[in-house]
């Protein structure tokens, strides 16, 4: 009887390393959405809450599928809100001499 032995991996799921990070500056946002809808990963929504303009700025619903890709901040007309991309931490050298 032929049976499947060669392979002893469990289907978890992949470690997830972040990406990107999504910085957001409440206070400047006037409450368009752009951003929310135009993220390709989901990662925003407005908040139920107002800022002190009366506005509902964004919220991170979904940080893990943050890419730092930047469309947030290309979007907004306020310069509210922006992302960045999560440098891998092995290529980074830090020179420490002198
Ligand atoms: S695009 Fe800018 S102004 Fe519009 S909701 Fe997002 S952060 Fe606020
Ligand atoms: S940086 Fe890109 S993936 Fe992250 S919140 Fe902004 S649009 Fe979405």
């Amino acid at each position: 009887m032929a049976q499947d032995i060669g392979s002893n991996k469990e289907a978890k799921p992949s470690p997830k390393r972040r990406k990107g990070e999504v910085f957001i500056i409440r206070e400047r946002c006037k409450g368009c959405a752009f951003c929310v809808e135009f993220c390709p990963t989901h990662v925003l929504a407005l908040d139920t809450e107002f800022n002190s303009k009366g506005y509902h700025p964004p919220v991170v619903v979904n940080a893990e599928a943050c890419t730092g890709c930047d469309l947030c901040g290309l979007y907004c007309p306020d310069f509210a809100i922006h992302g960045e991309r999560i440098k891998a931490k092995a290529k980074v050298e830090v020179n420490d001499e002198g």
